[in-house]
């Protein structure tokens, strides 16, 4: 089934309750569903998109972002929604590769993309007169029914670089709200969730099973620590969805201690390793509220999981292994750590994580070559390292593609690199991670300058990161070398310059 027949059932049965919440203000359920009828009606008859062709978004959170992603499932079409961090010119390219056929975007992006020229699909801003047409479009009521077209190209980056788009279709993501039902909460009109991390990612897919059950969506355009802790005490039943960095700077804030949090219902982290110690930090501020998850673009959210109880008796055990894992597998959801044939690793082994459930992805939109790499034997194979114990939990140990995660956000080393190399000055460099108490990990580069030259200033690096990768991603410090070390077949090893920054921090501790 089509995810925006859900809604209108929803709809149908709950006009008056409130849907989302926004700066643009407070939309019901029965005007949350006029405006996706009306907009997949302007999607069908105005713009003739055929079905299955992909639409973008390139949104900031807003109160129109819901409403234009299902209105593109209801005129059966596919969404791509984009990170709006990205810099335009990632941005264009992820809009070249998915073919997309129209871009809905945030005036600031439009501007940007339009600023960009060249060949590109038509961009309606958001909210502009063209917007304001096509909610005047007329409505399309009847939902499609095709569980397996393609709902949404969930946009990840890979170790050659350039990012790769996850096809996840409407099967994938009903599974995971139906798992969402299962392991996390069941959910109705009486929850919120509050989305302070961008929808196009994991505070979106969270968003759904709320939307199918007729809660109701708060959409922050960002996440600020006094705003999120003012509606856990305003609203009840509040869920939401955080990135380790939001919840370590929750706790950290003095003022979550001195906050009525009761409102609180469960806060789902995940995405990049937590630290045990913010998490029974967490656990004594808010109790224990906490559902881990283990996932990615490619089984969006849904591989294993640490449930709210395991939180609560594991934190009043002090078993901090099990606190320190990523849980079991998800209801429906299989896992195996194997060795690079396929085999079983023997419990307690590293090995890397397979996986296979109903929110496997059909594959990487127009990468044959990635897919067959990724999804061969049967299973997904996530990249991921880790290890299981005897009763099935899973720890996760590694990322094996050398990923980095800052704050949340992936960062991809060789993205940062070729943007570097572009430089006439720089012949050689590599850009690693090392540990930082509030993102989790920063951005580090080594460069090897020419022969005879001098390095060229670190600012005039950071000046062309800036005009093309995205703020997040340039390195916040540069070592310059006389050479990178590498293994007998010319590798670069990053493990070494990883235990140099280390050697580094070690004796600056020592000072
Ligand atoms: P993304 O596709 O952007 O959601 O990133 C997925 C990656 O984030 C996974 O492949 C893991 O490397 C990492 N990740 C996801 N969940 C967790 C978790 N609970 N603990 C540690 N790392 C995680």
């Amino acid at each position: 089934m089509n995810l925006s027949h859900s809604l209108s059932v929803v709809a149908r049965h709950l006009p008056g309750s409130p849907a989302i919440t926004s700066t643009d203000g407070i939309l019901s359920y029965g005007a949350f569903e006029d405006q996706v009828a009306r907009i997949a009606g302007a999607l069908q008859q105005h713009h003739r998109l055929p079905t299955a062709s992909r639409v973008a978004l390139v949104m900031d959170n807003c109160g129109a972002y819901l409403p234009a992603l299902f209105g593109i499932w209801r005129a059966g079409l596919a969404a791509v929604p984009v990170n709006s961090k990205l810099h335009a010119k990632e941005v264009a390219w992820i809009l070249d590769n998915a073919e997309a056929k129209l871009v809905l975007a945030s005036e600031a992006h439009a501007a940007a993309l339009t600023s960009l020229g060249g060949a590109q699909p038509p961009i309606i801003a958001v909210p502009s007169a063209g917007w304001r047409h096509m909610l005047a479009a007329e409505p399309v009521y009847a939902a499609p029914t095709d569980p397996e077209a393609e709902a949404w190209l969930f946009y990840t980056s890979g170790t050659t670089g350039r990012p790769k788009g996850a096809v996840l279709t409407h099967r994938n993501l009903l599974f995971c709200c139906h798992a969402y039902y299962a392991d996390i909460d069941f959910v109705d009109a009486r929850d919120c969730f509050v989305s302070a991390a961008p929808l196009s990612h994991g505070a979106g897919l969270y968003a759904l099973p709320h939307i199918l059950r007729g809660s109701h969506q708060i959409v922050l355009p960002g996440f600020d620590v006094a705003e999120v802790l003012a509606l856990f005490g305003s609203y009840s039943r509040v869920s939401m969805f955080a990135a380790p960095t939001m919840l370590s700077r929750l706790i950290a804030d003095g003022r979550a201690g001195a906050t009525d949090t009761r409102g609180l219902k469960t806060l789902i982290y995940g995405g990049a390793p937590m630290y045990v110690s913010d998490l029974t930090n967490a656990i004594a501020q808010f109790g224990p509220k906490f559902f881990q998850l283990y996932g990615q673009g490619e089984a969006p959210m849904t591989i294993s999981g640490l449930t709210k109880r395991m939180h609560a008796d594991y934190f009043e055990r002090r078993d901090y292994t099990r606190l320190g894992s990523a849980g079991i597998a998800r209801t429906g959801c299989a896992f195996r750590v194997v060795d690079p044939d396929g085999c079983d690793v023997p419990i307690g082994d590293i090995g890397e994580i397979i996986t296979k459930s109903d929110c496997v992805m059909r594959g990487y939109w127009n990468n044959s070559d990635a897919t067959r790499r990724s999804l061969h034997q049967g299973w997904l194979w996530t990249g991921d390292l880790g290890s299981v114990d005897a009763d099935g939990f899973l720890t996760l140990k590694d990322r094996s593609k050398d990923m980095i995660i800052s704050g949340g956000s992936n960062i991809y080393p060789r993205e940062i690199e070729e943007v570097l190399l572009t430089h006439p000055d720089v012949v050689e460099c590599a850009v690693v991670s090392r540990p930082h108490a509030d993102w989790g990990e920063e951005v580090v580069a080594y460069v090897v300058a020419k022969p005879g030259g001098a390095p060229p200033d670190a600012s005039v690096l950071d000046a062309l990161c800036l005009a093309n990768i995205a703020r997040f991603k340039r390195p916040k410090s540069y070592r310059f070398i006389g050479s990178l070390p590498k293994s007998n077949y010319g590798k670069i090893l990053k493990t070494e310059l990883r235990l140099m920054l280390q050697r580094e921090i070690e004796g600056n501790n020592s000072t």
